[in-house]
């Protein structure tokens, strides 16, 4: 993997490749920002900057920005590799809690739209811990067997276990967005789901899961661009579907769905973070920093031994 990054003495900022902070991150920045290491540019933190504040227009989001980060993409990409290393530390610590008894898991929810980056997400941030901790589950159009349950049965079905790390690429919240926009359900049955989810969620939270959920935004222009790169590629044919550029054109009637999603089901437990997705680098970068951020709020250390180490080192000896 990537060098360590060199020393930095943070002093000289470079300059920023899009400053939209949000309208929480003068909040952000009385808390007490965790210890810096060499190469983290982040003047907010990730968690501050992009956690969703009720009401703010989605439609003003710059998706190009990189709201929080002082440094470039050069500087981005070494402290990944640096965060890489913590986040697989924190992650076999949480798969040995887990082994060893312990309720705790975390929950790693992506939503946006086609060409958002959730792929990528699962590739080069997920893919930095050891795949045998990770519950990986993708959410398509429902199947024969899923449509007989409620729509919450699938979802039930996937999450993390004890210990591990649960990612959900789409989730139940299509319930509010692919259901809605496409009027799969009439309003006042979709209306509900906003109530369920949140108490689904509550319940999720309660059993031991801290749940991260990310909304990537990527702009109409990008997304038009990587839609191109994908009919042009026959190894990216794959990913396409003709109903992609259907889904483009209800872009309006999808933002006002995630906009309603955003305000109605961030909470405490479950809270939101809209993180713009036309830079994939930043877009990586900030989900890395959110999900260290996850699972160093669960402080798990290393278990005990169950067993009497010194007799054991005696026994070994022997041998
Ligand atoms: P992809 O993520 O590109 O593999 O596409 C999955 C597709 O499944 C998307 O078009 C989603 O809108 C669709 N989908 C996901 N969840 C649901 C749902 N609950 N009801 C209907 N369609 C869904
Ligand atoms: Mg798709």
């Amino acid at each position: 993997m990537a060098k360590k990054p060199g020393r930095s003495t943070g002093k000289h900022a470079t300059k920023s490749t899009g400053e939209t902070a949000g309208k929480n991150a003068g909040k952000a920045a009385k808390k007490s920002a965790p210890p810096r290491e060499p190469g983290d540019r982040w003047e907010t933190p990730a968690a501050d900057v992009l956690r969703w504040v009720r009401g703010t227009d989605l439609s003003t989001l710059d998706q190009a920005g990189t709201p929080g980060w002082a440094g470039d993409r050069a500087d981005g990409e070494k402290l990944m590799a640096t965060r890489g290393e913590e986040l697989a530390d924190l992650q076999e610590r949480l798969f040995a809690h887990g082994r060893t008894g312990g309720d705790r898991s975390v929950l790693l929810v992506l939503q946006g739209l086609d060409t958002s980056g959730k792929g990528g997400i699962v590739r080069h941030v997920v893919g930095m811990v050891d795949p045998q901790g990770v519950m990986h589950r993708g959410f398509g159009v429902p199947t024969p067997e899923e449509q007989q349950h409620d729509y919450l049965w699938r979802i039930r079905n996937a999450l993390p276990r004890p210990g591990y790390l649960g990612v959900f690429d789409r989730s139940h919240h299509e319930q509010v967005l692919v259901v809605r926009v496409d009027r799969l359900e009439p309003v006042r049955v979709w209306r509900k789901h906003f109530a369920e989810l949140n108490a689904f969620e509550t319940e999720v939270a309660a059993a031991g899961s801290a749940i991260v959920k990310v909304t990537l935004v990527v702009s109409p222009d990008e997304q038009k661009t990587r839609l191109a790169k994908r009919l042009d590629r026959p190894d990216k044919h794959w990913k396409y579907n003709p109903s992609d550029i259907d889904v483009r054109l209800k872009r309006p009637e999808y933002l006002a769905a995630y906009q309603e999603m955003l305000d109605r089901t961030s909470t405490k437990d479950a809270p939101w973070y809209v993180v713009p997705a036309d830079r994939k680098w930043y877009a990586r970068l900030a989900v890395t920093e959110l999900l260290t951020d996850a699972l160093r709020s669960l402080d798990l250390g290393w278990p005990p031994a169950d067993f009497d180490v010194a007799a054991e080192k005696a026994r070994l000896a022997e041998t």
